[in-house]
Formats: C-alpha cells, structure tokens, sequence
C-alpha cells in the first residue's frame, strides 16, 4: 500500500501558450511545485517569436482564448498578433504563474535516472522533477529554403518568424517567398506601404475569405456586463468550426469539403478580376489539402498596380535579386522568407533520454510519434502538448492544449494517488494507435492531391486523423488498460 504524494515536482518546458496554460492548471488542481523553463527573455512562443507586418490568428478571437480566461478586449474578429501576445502576458501575470519562468534558461537535455527527471540547462545549471511537460511548440524551428545564392543577395534578407524590425520597408522593393498563411498575411500588409511587391509563388493555395470586423466599443461594453455572451459566442464558434470543419478533414469526400472548396472558386472568380492572374492564383488540388488560408484581402493586394505575382520557378538569388528559370532578374531591396517550419522537431533539438538510456531521437528514428500525442512508450512521466499527431492547421490550438492537459492531469493523479510511481503509454498501445492512425490518415483530405507540412517524409499526414469529437471523447478519460504503470526501481 502506497501513500498519496502530496510532494510532486513539475518541470515545464516552454513559456508559450501551453506552458503558461500547464502551470496555471496545475495550480488549479492543487500542485504547486513547478518552475517554467523559457530559452526567450519573454513569454508568448509562437506570438512573441512572429511579428511580421499583418501578423493575425486566423482562428476567431474569442475561440482562440482560454476557456477560463475570456477577453471582453479582443479588438478584431480576427485579432493582431500584438493583442493575443499581450493577452498571454497579461493572463500569466493574473493567474500568478509569471513569477514562475526563468527566462534565458534554455533546456539542452532530460533523462529519466533513478526515477525522476533531471535536466541540464544551456547555462551548465541541472534541476529535477516527477513530471516533464513539454510545452515545447510546433510551428518554431524556421524552415530556410535550399535556393543557390541565397547568402549573396546584398539587401535585407530574413524569415518571416524572425522579422527584422530596424530595415525599413517605406518605398523598398520587397520580394515575398511563399505562399502560406505567413505569406498571405505578410503580402497583405505590406503592399500599401512598399514601393513594389513581389510574390514568388511555388504552390498557388486556396483562399478561404473572411473578413475581419472589429468590436464596437457597445459590443465590448456588452462582453464586460454579461461574459456568458463571450462563452455563447465561444460555444457558437466552436460548434461550427467542430461540424463545419474539424469533423470532416477525415473525409476527402465530405459534402461539406466539397462546399468548402466551391466557396473557395466563388472566392477566386469574384474577387480576381484578371482571367490570366486568376489561373496562375488556381491550385490544382482540393480546397483544405494544405492548411486553408483565410484572408479578407489577399485578392485585392495582389491586384495592386504596385503587386507581381512571379509564378516562374526561382533559379538563383542573386546579389541584386531573384533570378527566375525564364531567366529574368527581379531586382529587389528585401527578400522575406515566408517559407514556413521544420514541423518534425517538436521537442528537439533538446535531448530526451528515457528509461534505461534510450534517447528519444533514436526512438524517432522513422518520424516523431507519441500515443494519442502526449505520451512515448519508454519515457514515463514525459508528456506532449501539441505533440506528434495532434490535430493541428485550422485548429485553435489552444483548445487543443486544454483538453491535452485535462487528460494529463488524470495520469498525473495515478502518482498522485500512489497507484505508481511511473506512467507512460505501452508499447502495445503506441503500436496499436500508430497503425491505425496511418490507415485513418489515407482518406483524410491532407492525402488527396498535395504537398504540405502536413506530410511525413514518406507523404503520409502527420495530424489527428480522425473526427475533432473522437480527440475531444480520447481526451475526456485515459484508457489506463493503454498505460504501463509501475512502481520506482520495478524491474522491465
Ligand atoms: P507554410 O504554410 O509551410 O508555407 C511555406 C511556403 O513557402 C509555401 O508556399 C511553400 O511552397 C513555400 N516554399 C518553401 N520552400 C520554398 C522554396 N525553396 N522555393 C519556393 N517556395 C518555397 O508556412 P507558413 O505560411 O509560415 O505557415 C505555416 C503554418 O503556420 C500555417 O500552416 C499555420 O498553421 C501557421 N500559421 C497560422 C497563422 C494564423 O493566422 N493562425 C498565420 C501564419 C501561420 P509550397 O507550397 O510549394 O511548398
């Protein structure tokens, strides 16, 4: 018989949206020994490292927000990157986990010995807990294209995550590559303000539109009086994105998916008013294959007088520009990369070594997988938020997290509780789950025609591939039958 511990220890890494969302559940339930270990000088993840001009989340504001957090603020439908950053830092420092990070402290390596964790910091510094979170983030390690010449170009030249700010854009030629939501948002922006834009297309994308109104101060004033008119909304929006969307990715062949994408021609024959620039803005495969993007304005800016699309292949970068296949030169003074995220680090380059000296990279040997995306077989009391195969893309991510916490949280009470010591997935159930995810994942609309972040290097997706209700259902109880529990020092 074993007594409750009332002494666990959580070391949480990574101050983004999950880590802060970690700690103040864990305060919630009860625990309060946990430190937050940030690499930044600053919180936010995602929002503190993106700053690029037009900068939005294209989830609606009040959906992307904490459950127990409402904003009567949010300015916009769709609010600026700026806002929801701000937002963070205001809700670490209400729900008093703030003091919590140690900022600067980047986490090079944790091993599993003698039955807790020990980490090591960049700074030589070492810290143990129970529990690892890792809090770790998706969208985070810049992506930079593989183009010839790339260092000669002699202008500003930067990732459209790592903008730089001092290079002032008034009046430059400013040459965007990519065409993903970055870029879309980042194209937008700027037109007005740069003298030319030139949008280096590889992939058209389909453009789902939105437009992006903003709160009356009368509507604010209502939300502040009456928060439960903020949930509603919440409730209403999460309703339509769950059947509207997230429910149906699984089914290339959904009614609804077929709708989505007349809606995205309807978008692109009546808003693109030049025949020839609308074939070369018309993707050859199915609306939501790549991650859809959402904008209100993407049509409009790329039909400026000051605005080129260049569909040609990019043959070189050149000192003064970008060389083109057909072997014009397209002078510019910026280039921005907006050319998206090595998505398969997840946790690296932090190494993970679990139980009994086995390293997490070698266990990832064919691609990052984890059961259910929180737990790997082998690394106990380790958990992912947004880890491998959680249903990401147009999904409010936060939501995401909240119901992986919530699931956490009730493997944590197997320690809590004394029933173990120990607990991660099986390798049964990590084998079971992984070959029915790759049968799933054939028929989700992510395998229907298209390249994408989405896909794995054999071109399977990556992402939850079932319903939005069954990740919601998966995430409501752990299946204990699924997990090995054991007790410290048991034998293998
Ligand atoms: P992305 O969707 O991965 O797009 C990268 C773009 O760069 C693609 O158009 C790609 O072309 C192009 N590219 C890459 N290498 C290239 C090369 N060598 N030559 C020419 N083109 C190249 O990246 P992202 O736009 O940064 O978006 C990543 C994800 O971040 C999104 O899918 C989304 O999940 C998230 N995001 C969300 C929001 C939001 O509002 N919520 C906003 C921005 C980003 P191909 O298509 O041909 O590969």
């Amino acid at each position: 018989m074993t007594s409750a511990r009332t002494d666990l220890r959580f070391l949480i890494i990574g101050a983004g949206m999950s880590g802060i969302l970690s700690a103040i559940e864990l305060k919630k339930a009860g625990y309060d020994d946990f430190v937050i270990y940030e690499k930044a000088d600053r919180l936010g993840g995602t929002w503190r490292e993106n700053t690029y001009p037009g900068i939005a989340c294209d989830v609606p504001s009040h959906f992307y927000s904490y459950s127990f957090a409402p904003n009567p603020e949010w300015s916009h439908r769709f609010s600026p990157g700026a806002e929801i950053q701000a937002y963070f830092e205001e809700v670490a420092r209400r729900y008093e986990v703030a003091s919590r990070i140690r900022f600067g402290q980047e986490v090079t390596r944790c091993a599993f010995e003698g039955g807790c964790w020990k980490i090591e910091l960049a700074d030589g510094s070492t810290d143990e807990g129970d529990f690892v979170i890792a809090a770790t983030g998706v969208l985070h390690h810049p992506a930079y294209p593989d183009i010839a010449g790339l260092d000669s170009f002699a202008g500003a030249c930067f990732h459209s995550a790592r903008w730089d700010h001092d290079v002032a854009l008034a009046g430059k030629r400013v040459g965007v590559v990519g065409t993903g939501s970055s870029a879309i948002q980042i194209v937008s922006a700027l037109v007005d303000e740069v003298a030319e834009l030139t949008l280096f297309q590889r992939t058209p994308q389909w453009v789902a539109h939105a437009d992006n109104p903003a709160y009356s101060d009368e509507q604010k004033a209502e939300f502040r009086r009456r928060p439960e008119a903020m949930q509603e909304l919440r409730a209403q929006v999460s309703r339509a994105f769950t059947e509207g969307f997230a429910n149906v990715l699984i089914d290339a062949e959904s009614p609804v998916l077929q709708a989505i994408h007349q809606s995205c021609e309807a978008n692109l024959e009546n808003n693109v008013a030049d025949p020839a620039l609308r074939e070369r803005l018309r993707p050859t495969y199915r609306a939501a294959c790549k991650r859809l993007v959402l904008s209100g304005n993407f049509y409009d800016a790329i039909q400026r007088r000051n605005a080129k699309l260049v569909t040609e292949p990019i043959e070189r970068i050149e000192a003064s520009g970008v060389r083109t296949r057909d072997g014009r030169l397209h002078e510019l003074d910026v280039l921005v990369l907006a050319t998206g995220f090595r998505v398969d680090r997840f946790v690296r380059p932090m190494q993970v070594i679990g139980r009994n000296g086995i390293a997490l990279d070698d266990v990832w040997g064919d691609g990052p997988s984890a059961f259910l995306a929180i737990s790997v077989p082998g690394f106990p009391n380790f958990f992912m938020l947004n880890g491998p195969s959680s249903p990401v893309g147009n999904f409010s991510l936060i939501d995401v997290a909240e119901l992986q916490f919530a699931y956490v949280l009730q493997l944590v009470e197997q320690v809590r509780s004394g029933a173990c010591d120990e607990i991660c997935a099986s390798r049964d159930a990590m084998q079971r789950f992984e070959a029915e995810r790759k049968v799933a994942a054939k028929t989700t609309i992510w395998n229907s025609g298209c390249k994408s972040w989405y896909l794995d290097r054999n071109g399977l997706p990556t992402a939850w591939p079932w319903t939005f209700d069954r990740f919601r259902q998966e995430m409501s109880e752990p299946q204990l039958d699924d997990y090995e529990m054991r007790r410290r020092g048991a034998p293998a």
